[in-house]
């Protein structure tokens, strides 16, 4: 059974011309010689740090200089009032009269006119292809744009007048949780009796459909078990009730209304999701497992027209794909070649997720016997994590329940025995991590990355529905890190939740819940520059690329995100509807609003 961060249905060989390793065209064979020197370059300046101081000749003037605004080089660190910038990285940073030596005939000048500007924020955790992949093809009909099951209800029926006879009707991003529950089979057939209708849910494990669609996937009424974990939902009555649970027997019925997904389409769809990435302020983000090692050449290729860097993780079980890349010295956060895209770890999937109540728990959820449970046992998470640390690379672990984030550090224990010589080991999610696991990930200098919009969106349902008010309030437990004094960084997780830093930064400050507006877990609530620390320097560095990016320095890349309004001079609930302005990587505007 698919127990990821998300379900990868949209990964199947079904869906490519020439199966999936052929996503963003034919992979390179052989590097040319250009491109070889280029990664000896990037691994050699990575290794010396050559790349990280580079030298200026004195009398050379600034390209940019960025003046008239708030400059906030790095979360704690006072304020600056300009910024020069030279081929792509900061030149100098300081105050309009310091930097007014730096400015030659040449040099262009931005007045921000009040703005406020950030080091390039970051998604440590961002299932790009994927997210891509949805975001270009299938209609959102999310939470966020359809906070009502009326609204939905009336779109999807708008959906289906407008479209001619038969054609499907497909959603995603469906969230059962904050949208009313579960379709029922009459609710969708009221909607339409004519279209097929198959509605995604935002877990990506569930679908819920109509009539029609069973009959036009020829869904047979004693239909059993299919391979991998997909079943049909039943109702009371034993028959058939609308709901599709796992790959398997969606593919049933995406091969019907997903056509053959071309290069070109995926290249289209990443550069867009890119783009909108862009739009919502991040310079940056990580794809934790979902890319395969035979992406890896067209992606790095696709890199440089994209609108934010990119970063990704290949997932265990692939890693023979690495081999090329490792003997480059790639793995650790430098880019391949003379890309913007770089290559960091290996990550490996623990458990499912706690809203489907499949995260493993040392306790049972809330009016449950079950704890869910582990995609491995200890012993072969053990060997897994061994595998990894022989690779000479950091492992990320997917541990949303305290029963797999226990297994999954006593492994990187046994492997790498609190060293970061190979980078920074990361625990994903680390939603119900307990407080003595938050002292040991210090202890073994192993970091936790939190899905913050799981307070925001479903910090209610974890307090009602799935854990009661006690392990509630310790849920994405940032507090304690910040009292532990161990880093801490914020993701979205993209698609299961909307991609935006923004909204991050306000809930990691706030631990507001926006569906009853309540607060939960005030104790783990951080201070603003703890939250903005989580999607700049410390993203960067859990990314092995804290001596490039996440804060403005001299020597480091000119990323940074120019905002309408200072997150410090806000409410903190009003931070995740700041306007982002513009967005800039390596000295060049990538979005503008
Ligand atoms: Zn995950
Ligand atoms: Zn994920």
């Amino acid at each position: 059974m698919c127990r990821g961060c998300f379900n990868q249905l949209f990964l199947r060989d079904e869906f490519y011309s020439g199966g999936i390793a052929g996503l963003l065209g034919e992979a390179v064979g052989k590097p040319t010689r250009r491109a070889f020197m280029a990664y000896s370059v990037a691994s050699a300046s990575a290794l010396t740090g050559v790349g990280a101081s580079p030298v200026f000749a004195a009398d050379e003037g600034a390209d940019l200089i960025l003046l008239g605004g708030t400059i906030r080089p790095l979360a704690g660190a006072p304020v600056a009032s300009a910024v020069a910038i030279k081929r792509g990285k900061v030149l100098a940073i300081g105050d309009e009269s310091a930097l007014s030596g730096l400015k030659t005939g040449d040099t262009k000048i931005i007045d921000l006119d009040g703005r406020t500007v950030l080091p390039g924020l970051i998604d440590p955790h961002c299932h790009t292809i994927l997210a891509s992949l949805i975001f270009e093809l299938l209609d959102d009909v999310g939470y966020a744009k359809y906070p009502t099951r009326e609204n939905l209800v009336a779109h999807l029926r708008q959906e289906a007048a407008a479209a001619p006879n038969g054609q499907w009707i497909v959603g995603s991003n469906f969230d059962n949780l904050l949208q009313g529950g579960d379709f029922t089979l009459s609710e969708l057939n009221a909607i339409s009796s004519d279209h097929p209708i198959f509605v995604w849910y935002t877990n990506g494990h569930d679908a819920c459909v109509n009539s029609e669609a069973l009959k036009v996937a020829g869904i047979a009424e004693d239909i059993g078990d299919l391979p991998g974990g997909g079943h049909f939902g039943r109702g009371a009555d034993g028959k058939l009730n609308g709901m599709v649970y796992e790959e398997s027997a969606m593919l049933k019925f995406a091969v019907h209304f997903l056509g053959k997904i071309t290069p070109e389409v995926a290249s289209k769809a990443v550069t867009d999701f890119c783009r909108h990435i862009a739009s919502v302020g991040a310079t940056m983000m990580h794809e934790p497992g979902t890319l395969r090692s035979e992406w890896i050449e067209p992606f790095a290729k696709l890199s440089n027209t994209l609108a934010c860097r990119t970063s990704a993780s290949v997932m265990f079980g692939d890693t023979r794909g690495l081999t090329p890349f490792l003997s480059r010295g790639l793995g650790k956060g430098a880019p391949v070649g003379d890309s913007m895209f770089s290559l960091y770890g290996v990550k490996i999937v623990g458990d499912g997720s706690n809203q489907t109540e499949t995260g493993a728990q040392t306790k049972p959820y809330l009016n449950s016997a079950s704890k869910g449970s582990p995609n491995f046992d200890a012993a072969q998470m053990k060997d897994m994590v061994a595998e990894v640390k022989a690779l000479g690379l950091p492992v990320q672990i997917h541990c949303n329940g305290d029963y797999t984030a226990d297994i999954a550090l006593d492994a990187i224990e046994a492997a790498y025995a609190g060293s970061t010589d190979y980078g920074v080991n990361r625990i994903e999610h680390s939603t119900m991590a307990r407080p003595d696991q938050i002292l040991r990930m210090k202890k073994l200098n192993v970091q936790p990355s939190f899905l913050m919009n799981h307070v925001r969106f479903y910090g209610a349902a974890y307090r009602d529905e799935i854990f009661g008010p006690e392990r509630a309030a310790f849920m994405d437990p940032a507090g304690a890190c910040v009292k532990a004094g161990l880093p801490f960084t914020l993701h979205t997780d993209g698609p299961c939740s909307p991609p935006g830093p923004l909204a991050l930064i306000s809930t990691a400050v706030t631990r507001r819940c926006i569906i009853d507006n309540s607060v939960v877990g005030p104790d783990q609530a951080v201070s603003l520059d703890d939250a903005i620390r989580a999607v700049t320097i410390d993203a960067a560095r859990q990314l092995g690329q804290g001596d490039r990016l996440g804060s403005l320095e001299k020597g480091k890349e000119a990323d940074f995100t120019i905002l309408e309004s200072d997150p410090y001079k806000v409410s903190p609930d009003a931070i995740a509807d700041i306007k982002v302005s513009e967005t800039w990587v390596a000295g060049e505007r990538k979005f503008s609003a």
